[in-house]
């Protein structure tokens, strides 16, 4: 292929991107984007394989072929409730990979440049590696977090913005260290670090980097975790510049740049509807550091069963639907979407309301109840809606905790207190469906169940629903 077909397909392929972007801004229009992107990939995929950089087809095939498989099984198996993990450990391969590229570049022999060349190819190279490896080592830790392998809950070292500064000041030495910049004298420990070519500091630079994700990640409690999936999001994709960068190809660039800034977007849209500071966030124990103990939630609960909350149901004429992480769990969306026809059908006012950070990841319940072909005309963001709640005669609470907990706005010493949420409980009845008692992702008490005018209906979400719908139809 000659070079300038590759960059036209380069360039193709770019277009695409973007209008993968924009499409996947809008419900109606994501599954567009989907294919735009796919569009997009394969055209990269064939021009670069076709670019005359690859020689070695054989193991390019192969390699493709067992990834693809992994990357296509992964996929297929996964679960709507896991797909929040997926995406985390998908982050941590592009970082890993951003390492390994660094490392295979670093070792290359045929690379000839010098002067100026030189020294900005040995900086791609230290950057490159230097977020590839913070992105590796902090996406697992959201994995493990997010699969709660380990705990949530945020590990808060003493003194440790001080380690982090120390951590950052280390980096940025055997920065100078690598590029043979400074003035040593002979013997020091520099001095030996300096032979061999840099890669003594380079690798002591990734343990750096890999420990810093680790710390990173594990001092950011369970409710700021929307943010660090964003914000690992938009890493990966400067790690995928910075890839791009080492291997000379404007494509990755361009690619990694998008990502990269696109997930910087979501960051700061993700730390506005938590009301959160994007530098608290990242310095980590946002929320954990409150001076004291969140208050304990007494009082009775009020158990209702299906056909109760049916007969409130058809009295009713405004109805709010709060969808939420139980929802998925007990994909439960569709039986929602028959019940809200339903209704819509006996000429009630159905709406949905949805929290930014609802579920396990952004744009979780829009994916949901576009899945179960919901109106999207009747779906509304929480700002849209969170006024209106005093003119709704009845709140379906479906698998949602945290999202709809009133302490996050009257208990300052509570976690998750600060962040807005939907404030059912200024309505009629708040029904709420779920299984126990049991606490959300912050793992902190919801005193809108023990409300005068709540109703738990326990139980499984979908068999809740489908109870509900069977009374509604009866
Ligand atoms: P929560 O995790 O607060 O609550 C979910 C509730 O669903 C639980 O209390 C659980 O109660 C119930 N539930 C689980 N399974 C079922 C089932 N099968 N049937 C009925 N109920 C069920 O979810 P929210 O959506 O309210 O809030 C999201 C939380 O997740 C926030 O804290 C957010 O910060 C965090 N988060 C969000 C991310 C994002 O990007 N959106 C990413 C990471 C974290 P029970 O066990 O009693 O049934």
């Amino acid at each position: 292929m000659s070079h300038s077909l590759v960059t036209m397909s380069y360039i193709i392929a770019t277009i695409l991107f973007i209008l993968s972007l924009s499409g996947l801004s809008n419900p109606e229009s994501s599954r567009r984007g989907n294919y735009y992107g796919i569009l997009g990939m394969a055209i990269a995929i064939i021009a670069t394989a076709l670019s005359g950089s690859v020689t070695a087809y054989g193991m390019l095939i192969l390699t493709v072929l067992v990834g693809g498989s992994i990357g296509a099984f992964a996929a297929a198996k996964v679960a709507m409730t896991q797909m929040p993990e997926l995406v985390a450990i998908m982050h941590s391969l592009v970082g890993l990979a951003a390492v390994l590229v660094g490392f295979a570049t670093f070792m290359d022999n045929s690379i000839h440049i010098e002067g100026v060349e030189k020294t900005i190819h040995e900086i791609e190279i230290y950057a490159g590696i230097l977020i590839g490896a913070v992105t590796f080592s902090g996406s697992v830790i959201a994995f493990c977090k997010l699969s709660e392998k380990i705990s949530g809950k945020p590990l808060l070292l003493p003194a440790r913005h001080w380690l982090n500064f120390i951590l950052l000041v280390a980096a940025i030495a055997l920065g100078f260290i690598y590029l043979n910049q400074i003035e040593i004298g002979e013997g020091s420990l520099p001095m030996l670090m300096m032979e061999g070519s840099g890669s003594v500091p380079l690798v002591l630079m990734t343990i750096i980097a890999l420990f810093f994700g680790v710390h990173m990640v594990m001092a950011i409690g369970g409710a700021d975790m929307p943010v660090v999936v964003s914000m690992l999001n938009s890493y990966s994709g400067w790690a995928a510049a910075a890839t791009g960068f080492m291997l000379g190809n404007d494509l990755l660039i361009v690619t990694g740049a998008l990502v990269g800034s696109s997930g910087a977007i979501l960051s700061y849209i993700m730390c506005h509807a938590m009301n959160r500071n994007f530098f608290s966030v990242i310095a980590g124990g946002f929320g954990g550091g409150t001076s004291g103990e969140a208050a304990v939630v007494e009082g009775e609960v009020q158990p209702i069963n299906a056909e109760e909350t049916a007969q409130l149901l058809l009295s009713a004429k405004s109805i709010m639907i709060i969808p939420g992480y139980g929802m998925a769990v007990a994909q439960a969306q569709h039986t929602v979407n028959d019940i809200s026809k339903l209704l819509r059908e006996k000429g009630k006012k159905v709406r949905f309301g949805i929290h930014p950070v609802a579920g396990r990841m952004p744009g979780h319940m829009n994916v949901l109840l576009a899945e179960a072909k919901v109106p999207y005309d009747i779906v509304f963001e929480m700002d849209e809606i969170n006024e209106d709640f005093p003119n709704v005669d009845v709140s379906i609470v479906i698998g949602a905790n945290d999202i709809v907990n009133p302490s996050a706005l009257d208990d300052p010493n509570s976690p998750i207190a600060g962040m807005p949420v939907l404030e059912c409980w200024k309505g009629g009845t708040t029904i709420v469906l779920k299984r126990s008692m049991a606490s959300g992702y912050a793992g902190v008490g919801n005193p809108l169940f023990v409300l005068e005018n709540t109703r738990m209906l326990f139980g499984d979400a979908n068999a809740s629903m489908q109870a509900v719908l069977k009374a509604l139809q009866g």
